[in-house]
């Protein structure tokens, strides 16, 4: 293939920042270079300005009072400061929390580390197309529990769990519920106070916005939380999160969220029709590929697929890496161990090991579909023509069993 051209499918990941929400950051580098906390003087008051208008752009794109937004650096930042917060501050109702195995990495270590700091956590399992299982919840809570944390949509699979019927059983048992909503918030709909969501954690760079911005939202009213702060300094941030406010980010953070509030539906339009081309054209074009997670309850740009006896890091070579997609996720890539939220959908190592995800997004082209399709074809194809267990399985010979036995 002499075509170098650069495809980018790995927008789970991260998105390339909006150009219209660069150009809102630049007058904040220099023209604008006060420091929102400066009282006394217009540089700090143009600064303070530009940061409220875009705490309401962003409370406006999740139906919340700006009052309830907490900027951070990430979702990670949010995740961590939800659950040690909420563990800090409820010490007196309890020390139990309950989680998916299938959360992400910054909301399961946040957890280990409460487990570390006296704390009990549960980790749910989910079904077979990564949903929870609602009765499983249920009678997990005990009197003990002080926070149920439930991502909204997974980066792996982007399957959508039940928010709404969590968030009943959250509220029927008085305690709070918390969610990592970093894959939806500026994708699809998103209303936390709709679903009984009492904390949630989102991020800027998922949403075509820049990196090193996000913001966790904390409910003010029936029920009014509060978190322990995790960083301690000026009290910025109503005291739950001390540092000075990183203003050009938060600038284009809220731009990203007025941009996506308009252009969703239509991106959404767009993306679930090239995403199902996609993935129809794989299923048809090659054998034995299998899409991993639910295809009722998912995000329109997604899709995680096995491809059986190919392994997915060597598949990605065939393509010399110019297609930009994901094995397993990128933050655990770098070991080859192989994805723990499709091993928790119940796939064995092989086919855990063959999954791609594939995720669209703003700027992606249909041409860029068509050629990741053909690409993919001739590289499964081509995998599968060198390889003997491709032709012991095509022989008819039970390669599971063999596999097995060989362990
Ligand atoms: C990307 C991601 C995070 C981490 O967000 P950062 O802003 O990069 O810290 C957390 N949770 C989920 C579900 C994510 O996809």
């Amino acid at each position: 293939m002499s075509d170098k051209r650069l495809i980018y499918l790995d927008n789970n990941a991260t998105t390339p920042t909006d150009p219209r929400v660069v150009d809102a950051m630049l007058p904040y580098f220099y023209q604008n270079p006060g420091n929102a906390a400066s009282r006394n003087h217009p540089f700090g008051w143009v600064a303070e300005e530009a940061v409220d208008y875009a705490r309401e752009q962003i409370a406006n794109l999740i139906h919340v009072d700006s009052k309830e937004i907490i900027f951070t650096s990430g979702a990670t930042e949010s995740d961590n400061l939800a659950i040690k917060g909420v563990f800090e501050m409820y010490a007196r109702k309890g020390n139990h929390i309950i989680t998916l195995k299938t959360e992400h990495k910054a909301v399961l270590d946040a957890c280990k580390k409460v487990e570390k700091m006296g704390g009990e956590v549960t980790y749910l399992d989910v079904d077979r197309e990564g949903l929870v299982n609602l009765d499983e919840l249920e009678a997990a809570i005990t009197d003990k529990t002080i926070l149920v944390s439930i991502m909204w949509a997974n980066n792996e699979t982007g399957v959508i769990q039940p928010m709404k019927e969590i968030g009943a059983i959250c509220e029927k048992h008085g305690v709070l519920f918390m969610s990592d909503a970093t894959q939806v918030v500026g994708k699809i709909p998103v209303n936390p106070k709709e679903v009984g969501v009492h904390l949630m954690a989102f991020t800027s760079h998922k949403m075509y916005g820049p990196k090193g911005v996000g913001a966790l939202f904390v409910n003010r009213k029936n029920p009014r939380v509060k978190v322990t702060a995790q960083i301690d300094g000026g009290g910025h941030e109503r005291g739950m999160r001390s540092g000075t406010l990183n203003v050009p980010g938060i600038v284009g953070f809220g731009k990203a969220a007025e941009l996506s509030a308009k252009e969703m539906e239509e991106d959404n339009a767009r993306l679930s029709k090239l995403r199902d081309k996609l993935e129809t054209a794989l299923m048809n074009n090659l054998e034995e590929v299998y899409i991993n997670g639910s295809k009722e309850h998912r995000m329109p740009h997604v899709t995680n697929l096995s491809f059986k006896h190919v392994e997915g890091e060597g598949l990605m070579m065939t393509f010399n890496q110019n297609i930009a997609v994901s094995s397993g996720s990128a933050c655990t890539s770098a070991s080859l161990e192989p994805s723990y939220v499709l091993k928790a959908l119940g796939l064995g190592d092989d086919l855990a090991h063959s999954s791609i995800r594939f995720s669209l997004g703003r700027f992606t082209k249909e041409e860029d579909v068509d050629y990741t399709i053909e690409a993919l074809t001739k590289g499964v194809s081509h995998m599968r023509d060198l390889s003997p267990i491709w032709e012991m399985y095509k022989e008819g010979v039970d390669i599971d069993a063999i596999e097995w036995s060989a362990h």
